[in-house]
């Protein structure tokens, strides 16, 4: 099969100097057998977390660029390593940092966006018969500073070069099969799906499900780029994500909920007695934005004598900084103050046409009411009802739902 792809090779599937050589042996395989291949590859193993520790260790808030700069250097070493294990196997590759492949961010140096990528010297490596290993999840600024693209994100950068490359496909290559009904650490019974839309995979990303990097699901979908999740150990089939429209018809008519995702990375700030007055929810979240903290499940309660209070979520690694940010807003509003909190998680129930029939929301509150599961509080989307609960209640209500919307057969 001719043709050109791009793939993806996660943390754990490149966890060491065996597992690379493997990984080398498979592009060359598909580059062998007349497909031209780009493959992007992630940090080893738990380089990323290890990097953060360190930093940690020689300052108390290391800065973002210098962050950017460090964590950009696990990818870097996994590229040079799998070109150098090409070269050894007999084969033509050339490993390039995000730099190097031309991808253009803005300046958010830790979670930044994709402005655009220059495809030119990929594309020459192809034509000349070599193989190019891009270091994912990083790029430059028009500053010349390094920025990676935010945790998980190695993703985004193979389905960005797919696209900019009018790839035929984007693999998405790891140490599970494919995308499950649950995640199966939790739910043993979880089931690998055959395909996935991707609004239903982009809406599991945002509930915290890390199969897929949210920006790789929504770019999936903005350039209608054809994405398979599947193994990098065996040679099976995966999990293909395809357009609403494009669902097999038995997949569609026979279950409404696809999967269930969970997140225990939810950090919770409430503003405690805020005057109700016009301009009281910009004046609170308009700061956390320009600061780029990513707010989830707002809440604001029906007000009590003109008094109210909001509650929102965001990641745990930001809780700190955003109470601190909201302190004196808080003070400025009048507000009674800030309580934050680091023991709650998220669980979602997904699929297309959800919300179109409450039944299903109500399935999924007297299920966890059975659980004797508390509901903090719930937010949906079109195609997702998300709770947030006790973090140590996660699994069970992960269990139960997946039994009550007959996710096992
Ligand atoms: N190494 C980065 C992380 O662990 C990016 C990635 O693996 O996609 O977040
Ligand atoms: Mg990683």
């Amino acid at each position: 099969m001719p043709g050109l792809i791009v793939q993806k090779y996660g943390g754990t599937s490149v966890a060491n100097a065996e597992l690379i050589k493997g990984v080398a042996r498979r592009i060359a395989g598909v580059h062998d057998s007349g497909t031209q291949v780009v493959a992007v590859v992630s940090a080893m193993g738990d380089t990323t977390d290890d990097l953060i520790a360190l930093a940690r260790q020689v300052a108390a808030e290391p800065t973002d660029r210098e962050m950017a700069l460090l964590w950009s250097t696990g990818e870097i070493v996994t590229s040079a390593l799998t070109a150098m294990a090409l070269h050894d196997q007999g084969h033509e590759a050339m490993a390039l940092t995000g730099f190097q492949a031309g991808i253009v961010t803005n300046s958010f140096h830790t979670r930044a966006q994709i402005l655009e990528i220059d495809p030119g010297r990929i594309r020459k490596l192809l034509d000349g018969g070599s193989i190019p290993i891009v270091a994912g999840f990083q790029g430059w600024t028009e500053d010349r500073d390094i920025t990676v693209l935010g945790r998980g994100a190695s993703d985004t950068t193979a389905v960005a070069l797919a696209v900019a490359l009018q790839a035929d496909r984007c693999e998405i290559l790891k140490d599970v099969d494919g995308i499950f009904t649950a995640d199966p650490r939790l739910v043993p019974a979880a089931r690998k799906l055959d395909v996935i839309s991707y609004e239903e995979i982009l809406e599991l990303a945002r509930a915290g499900s890390q199969v897929l990097h949210p920006r790789a699901a929504e770019l999936g979908e903005a350039y209608g780029m054809p994405i398979v999740v599947g193994s990098s150990f065996r040679e099976t089939p995966g999990t293909t994500i395809v357009r609403g429209d494009q669902m097999p018809l038995e997949e569609e008519g026979r279950q409404r909920v696809r999967a269930i995702a969970h997140d225990m990375d939810v950090g919770r700030i409430t503003i405690v007695g805020v005057p109700d007055r016009p301009g009281i929810a910009f004046a609170v979240f308009q700061p956390l934005d320009a600061a780029a903290i990513n707010v989830d499940v707002i809440v604001q309660n029906v007000s009590h004598d003109n008094v109210t209070d909001i509650s929102f979520t965001v990641g745990r690694a930001d809780l700190g900084r955003a109470a601190r940010l909201l302190a004196p807003v808080a003070q400025e509003l009048g507000a009674r103050e800030v309580t934050s909190s680091a023991t709650l998680a998220k669980i979602s129930v997904v699929g297309s046409g959800l919300a179109a029939n409450p039944g299903y929301a109500a399935r999924m509150f007297g299920t966890l009411a059975e659980a004797g599961i508390n509901i903090v509080s719930i937010t949906t989307s079109e195609i997702r009802i998300t709770c947030l609960i006790d973090e140590s209640q996660v699994g069970e209500a992960a269990r139960a739902l997946h039994r009550a919307f007959l996710l096992e057969e």
